[in-house]
């Protein structure tokens, strides 16, 4: 698996600077060879890489991963992002109903996520409507008034005995009645065949053309591999489509047909169905498909474990620092940094018992004290965050200047964390913490 390769590309170093070249195409050829296994197309495999490559040679050499699980990293970020980073949701019409056509190859499961996208729908509030458009099966419109059943929702089709109706007509007198019940949302399933076919294709357009939906969903298996690019780029040309969904993420396939679709097409992946059953059926994650395809779920949670072990260290180490009395402004810098990674300090406090109302106050207040506290150590020189002893009044005054506060400001900081120093220290020494008690007094 590549997580195997990967482990003999692993050296662990933790170097200093920038990553290595060396370091870069190890990793890369790794990478480049789990996508193709994915079933990416080579020419999607070899400009994601380009750009992969591009990324880490500019990249800094993290302190807490070995280069490859750095270049991963990487990887496995920029994937999440061509996936579409956040999850993009459907486009809902400014007046109802708001129209979905499904169109697809025959067999991609149009008719299972109609059903699926109508229980959804339905979950969410709305009141769908499913049309059946596709006339070409003896079995097709059966088929999505069975789903429609499950899914408790009404399906407009054709009345039997007309011989074979015209889809375009079903289409426009399926919209008629959504309008007429006041269905908010109208999805249509059409016809599909083995392979692109013009005929196929024309039908689709006319269907499109009578409904103007809002939303037209490319529905794709993904365990077509290869050829989701050549399909994909047919209804793309023929009909054209604004979202994506994949099906049968059920079955073993890696997923590479959906980067390959995300990349030649532009469009977002709105869905994605795993498995046979109505409820088999979930918004699309970009950062779950990330890991499908590169098939290291498990590589990304070491990566992650290091980047908390490395922190935990670090905590580890400022901790002692703090119980000796030796810490220094930069530490006092990186953790406020790490503080306020983790969301508004506000956030935090808004979840104690009874803060509730003080709320928008704390966070005015403190953010902004904050961004004061952090810029005033940011306008100092390295010297002076490791030793704010050093820092008199001409160094105040620049300070205050430099970082648009006043000299007063500058006074308190500094006073302040020399007491709040003091404080760790004899606290340490008291309930006996790492480092305690041993400090400068
Ligand atoms: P359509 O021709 O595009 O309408 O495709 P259908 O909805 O009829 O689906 C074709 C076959 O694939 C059916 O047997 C479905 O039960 C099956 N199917 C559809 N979606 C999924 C899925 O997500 N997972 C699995 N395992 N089977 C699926
Ligand atoms: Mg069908």
């Amino acid at each position: 698996t590549l997580s195997d390769r990967l482990t003999s590309v692993l050296q662990n170093l933790r170097g200093k600077g920038r990553l290595s070249e060396a370091d870069i195409d190890a990793t890369a050829r790794e990478i480049r060879v789990a996508l193709l296994e994915a079933d990416v197309a080579l020419p999607v495999v070899r400009a994601f890489i380009a750009k992969v490559k591009e990324r880490a040679k500019g990249a800094e050499v993290s302190q807490a991963l070995n280069p490859a699980q750095q270049v991963v990293k990487i990887v496995n970020e920029e994937l999440v992002g061509i996936l579409g980073g956040e999850t993009r949701r459907l486009n809902l019409a400014k007046n109802p109903p708001t129209v979905i056509m499904l169109a697809g190859l025959q067999g991609a499961g149009k008719t299972t996520l109609a059903g699926k996208l109508a229980r959804w729908l339905r979950g969410q509030g709305h009141t769908p409507l499913l049309v059946a458009c596709d006339l070409q099966r003896p079995n097709a419109v059966t088929q999505l008034q069975v789903v429609g059943e499950r899914a408790g929702v009404p399906v407009f089709a054709p009345e039997p005995g007309n011989g074979v109706g015209d889809p375009v007509s079903v289409a426009r007198r399926g919209i008629d009645e959504a309008r007429r019940a006041q269905h908010d949302v109208v999805v249509v399933d059409t016809a599909g065949r083995l392979g692109v076919d013009e005929e196929m294709m024309q039908q689709a357009v006319d269907i499109r053309d009578a409904v103007q939906p809002d939303e037209v969903l490319f529905v794709v298996d993904a365990m077509i591999g290869q050829d989701a690019v050549n399909t994909a780029t047919a209804f793309r040309d023929g009909v054209g489509f604004t979202g994506v969904v994949l099906t049968k993420l059920d079955g073993d396939a890696r997923g590479g047909a959906a980067l390959s679709v995300r990349e030649v097409t532009g469009q977002p992946i709105l869905f994605a169905s795993n498995g046979e059953k109505l409820e088999d059926f979930d918004v699309f994650h970009p950062d779950r498909m990330a890991s499908r395809i590169l098939g290291m779920g498990d590589v990304l949670t070491l990566i992650e474990q290091a980047e908390q072990a490395f922190d935990a260290e670090q905590a580890e180490a400022t901790a002692v620092k703090m119980g000796s009395g030796q810490l220094t402004l930069e530490d006092f810098l990186e953790q406020m940094l790490a503080l306020r990674k983790m969301g508004p300090i506000a956030n935090l406090l808004g979840m104690l018992p009874g803060a509730g109302q003080m709320k928008d106050q704390l966070a005015m207040l403190d953010e902004k004290h904050l961004d004061r506290v952090q810029a005033i150590i940011r306008g100092m020189t390295p010297a002076e965050r490791e030793d704010p002893k050093i820092i008199n009044a001409s160094r105040r005054l620049r300070i205050a200047n430099g970082s648009g506060v006043r000299v007063s400001d500058v006074n308190d900081l500094v006073n302040r964390f020399f007491e709040a120093r003091k404080m760790m220290s004899q606290m340490a020494g008291r309930f006996g913490l790492p480092g305690g008690g041993k400090g400068k007094k």
